[in-house]
């Protein structure tokens, strides 16, 4: 009705140029006025965003079964513990983060003096998330941006809308606002908050997006982390636990939001020899874990929309990639879901070889021996990750070495994540800039070199008038 229609439109405040500049010179504002650079500071909003996993994670559970139809416990483990987790660290090392590093020693040329690395924070931060893992993917970054004693703005996926809204809910209700903001929104609202100047962007999603924030990052000379995705290849030898190699694969890939992650196995690569009984591996594995009729299971999120369910569906109805499937291609549009799939030797050239797959999915690719399948991969853009099961000793070492990757996990899929000593991030054309633990604060800080010298020792020798004598001394 005209009512509603009226009603909506005075209720629904739309964000404009002119809201993206006022909120930066507020964010600005505050940041230069102090507000965020002592520890008392960062260590209450670190301890309130630990409030919001206690006190809501039921409405977090439910806002991701609204958008993604996420299972309890993946929402449970992959988004509300890992960030728990990160919190934790951060308000434990926070005091030794923020800690001036000594410089041990100085150059004769200064001597004496002392010198340090100071961590300062940047200033006023955008974050930019993705919709798979809409709550990590959001408050990881904060967590750095904050801890580093930086103002910060977040703006969530608009694909993940419940998520989205469940977010900016939250952290107005228990972060300080003249220092934290959420904007929602999609790429309108994005395109204006990438107008202003930012000390840095964090963002992730694609590689197609990622080059968009770069450019409007370059206006500025801002700096950016940008977390991408890619393909990233599973190498199976056949000197494996092949039982143990199916079920985690299985875990990382139909497991973890059913193939929508970025560090989601993309293809497997093994030989021709050993193929067949991968495959058998796969198809036992899947049946014990998700029943005869996985398009009934519970225990895996759906697709998150209608556009990425045609583009799923638009890769798997290519010529000479139908015919391929050899386990799975069921589908339903309405419900949004696609069953656990496994192609065979699919064209390499095909949509689904050539762009990140980034759903239920998965293709083998079966070689003569694993340096073909190593170059396969050092032929391809560098993906986020890459991952090898195999016992044999030189084998990890050569990969470890060899293959270049955001990350490696040798034996397991996606672990390295939840390992905070580890940096998380991609290389090439799976991003820049790496997070997580340590890292995360140093992605929104500064490395300041400071050097305290003093008055004694000043060598007449660096002064004028210069002469050949005070070369030779
Ligand atoms: P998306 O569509 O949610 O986009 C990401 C963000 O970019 C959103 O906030 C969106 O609003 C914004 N955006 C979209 N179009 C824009 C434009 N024209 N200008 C400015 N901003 C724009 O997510 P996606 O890109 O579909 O995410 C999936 C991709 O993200 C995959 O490639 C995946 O591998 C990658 N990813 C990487 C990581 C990582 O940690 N490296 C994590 C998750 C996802």
């Amino acid at each position: 009705s005209v009512f509603a229609y009226v009603s909506v439109y005075v209720m629904v405040k739309v964000f404009q140029a002119a809201d993206a500049t006022d909120l930066v010179t507020e964010l600005r504002r505050s940041f230069d006025d102090g507000v965020t650079r002592g520890y008392e500071w960062r260590v209450t909003q670190l301890k309130k965003l630990l409030l919001i996993c206690d006190n809501h994670e039921p409405e977090i559970v439910s806002a991701l079964h609204d958008d993604l139809g996420k299972p309890e416990l993946e929402s449970s483990v992959y988004e509300v513990a890992l960030l728990r987790n990160s919190i934790n660290l951060a308000v434990k090392q926070l005091k030794d983060w923020m800690a001036p590093d000594k410089v041990a020693k100085t150059s004769l040329t200064t001597f004496p003096a002392s010198a340090e690395i100071v961590y300062e924070p940047l200033g006023v931060v955008l974050v930019i998330s993705a919709w798979n893992y809409p709550f990590l993917l959001s408050i990881d970054p904060v967590i750095g941006a904050i801890s580093a004693g930086n103002a910060v703005v977040l703006k969530p996926s608009e694909l993940a809308p419940a998520s989205s809204s469940l977010l900016a809910k939250l952290l107005e209700q228990y972060l300080d606002s003249s220092a934290v903001r959420v904007v929602e929104g999609a790429v309108t609202e994005t395109t204006l908050l990438l107008e202003q100047k930012w000390d840095k962007i964090f963002y992730t999603g694609s590689s197609r997006i990622g080059r968009i924030i770069m450019m409007a990052a370059a206006k500025h000379l801002t700096p950016v982390v940008l977390e991408l995705g890619g393909k990233s290849p599973v190498v199976i030898d056949s000197d494996t636990n092949l039982k143990i190699t199916a079920k985690r694969i299985i875990a990382g890939k139909w497991g973890c939001n059913n193939g929508q992650a970025c560090i989601s196995p993309d293809y497997i690569l093994t030989t021709k020899e050993f193929s067949p009984k991968v495959i058998d591996a796969l198809k036992q594995e899947l049946e014990a874990f998700y029943g005869k009729n996985p398009m009934e299971s519970k225990d895996m999120s759906r697709i998150v929309n209608s556009n990425h369910f045609d583009r799923l569906s638009k890769m798997l109805e290519e010529k000479e990639v139908s015919d391929k499937i050899v386990y799975g291609g069921q589908k339903n549009r309405d419900k949004l879901k696609i069953a656990p799939t496994i192609l065979v030797d699919v064209p390499l050239d095909s949509q689904i070889m050539s762009e990140e797959i980034f759903g239920p999915l998965l293709p083998i690719i079966t070689l003569n021996n694993l340096e073909e399948c190593f170059d396969v991969i050092r032929s391809r853009p560098k993906p986020l990750a890459a991952y090898l099961f195999t016992q044999n000793q030189k084998l990890k070492e050569r990969f470890a070495l060899t293959v270049s990757a955001g990350g490696i996990v040798v034996n397991d899929i996606a672990v390295h994540l939840a390992v905070p000593t580890l940096p998380f991030g991609g290389v090439g054309e799976s991003g820049m800039g790496s997070y997580h633990g340590k890292f995360s604060f140093d992605a929104f800080s500064h490395k300041k070199a400071v050097l305290y010298k003093s008055f004694i020792g000043d060598a007449a020798i660096r002064y004028p008038p210069y002469s050949t004598g005070k070369l030779r001394l």
